[in-house]
């Protein structure tokens, strides 16, 4: 073994999924993009990345990713490995050399895939917040959610809530203008999912044929949150991509439906551009209880509660 591979480092991480709290569209820009205003909520399911550094100095940058899913790609198309390569550039521009050596990452998924969950927004997160600190680049939260707009909307968000105290933020912009918001829901919740995925661009591509009569009062929402006052949070949670994806995917229609029916939910909401559903409760029993009905019907669906700290066992595999 050489001294150099002896310094090899291995760092392990959570990257945890977001929920949109409320969604608004507010308008389109030059590009296309749309804009929009945004309440988003770190919550407590995660995906483990594993980040291992063998430096070496007389060799390029190599890249490899591992995941527990198939399906999932492994090469530049993964949102892991364009992270890498984004912070790898960054490096160059930074202490004026590329990094040499074998970066090996591993993805163990739980988030599901094209969910609305922002699982591969949270992964290229940990990746940015990871070799940050393998590389001692030294960047701050706010420079690194800057790195963060070059690889996805959600990737500020995923940023600052992994890296930081946060949990709740406001994003405006294409969703990667950030205003914390604190404390955030403090909550019990239950994800679920129909068998099938459904794109962002399209829901985006079809959203401005399918207007919507309600919208949400984000403001009235946010200081809600604020005072702990439930009252202005709940009617305030909107997603007006519902509009869209409730309406031409009627199964997630069903799962909502079925979702208000399955025990003593305080709101349900689709969240972000579908199709997961999620079921807001005041306490842990009745998440649980409601999970275990849904999953009776079918669904992949999964307990969980609004922050970061773990609580209960891990349900993913049940
Ligand atoms: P968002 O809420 O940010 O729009 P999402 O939860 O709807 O995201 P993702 O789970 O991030 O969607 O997956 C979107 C697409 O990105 C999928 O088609 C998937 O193949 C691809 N992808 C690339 N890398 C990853 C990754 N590391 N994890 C998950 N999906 C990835």
């Amino acid at each position: 073994m050489t001294k150099e591979q002896s310094r090899s480092v291995q760092l392990n991480l959570r990257s945890y999924a977001k929920i949109n709290l409320s969604l608004d569209v507010t308008g389109v820009r030059d590009d296309g993009y749309h804009l929009l205003e945004t309440v988003m909520q770190q919550v407590s399911l995660y995906d483990d990345i594993g980040i291992r550094w063998e430096p070496d100095s007389c060799g390029e940058l190599k890249i490899t990713v591992t995941n527990s899913k198939p399906y999932l790609p492994v090469d530049s198309r993964n949102l892991a490995y364009k992270a890498a390569l984004v912070m790898a550039e960054q490096a160059e521009s930074l202490i004026g050399k590329r990094p040499r050596g074998v970066l090996k990452i591993h993805i163990e998924k739980r988030i599901p895939v094209a969910a609305g969950l922002g699982g591969g927004s949270g992964n290229a997160a940990a990746m940015v917040i990871g070799l940050n600190r393998l590389w001692e680049m030294k960047i701050d939260t706010p420079g690194l959610c800057a790195i963060g707009t070059l690889l996805g909307a959600d990737v500020p968000f995923c940023i600052l809530t992994q890296n930081s105290r946060y949990t709740c933020a406001l994003g405006t912009g294409i969703g990667e203008v950030l205003t914390p918001v604190k404390p955030g829901m403090k909550k019990h919740i239950v994800l679920a999912k129909p068998a099938f995925g459904v794109s962002t661009k399209e829901v985006f591509r079809e959203i401005d044929r399918f207007p919507s009569s309600e919208r949400p009062d984000t403001q009235e929402l946010i200081k809600g949150l604020k005072q702990g006052d439930m009252d202005r949070v709940y009617p305030n949670m909107i997603n007006i991509l519902e509009n869209y994806t409730l309406k031409c995917y009627p199964e997630v229609q069903t799962l909502k439906d079925r979702m208000s029916a399955a025990g003593d939910a305080e709101k349900v909401l689709m969240s972000g551009s579908g199709p997961t559903v999620m079921a807001i409760y005041n306490n842990y029993g009745s998440a649980r209880r409601a999970c275990l009905e849904i999953r009776r019907h079918g669904y992949e669906a999964y307990w969980a509660h609004t922050g970061k700290e773990i609580r209960g066992e891990r349900n993913d595999k049940l």
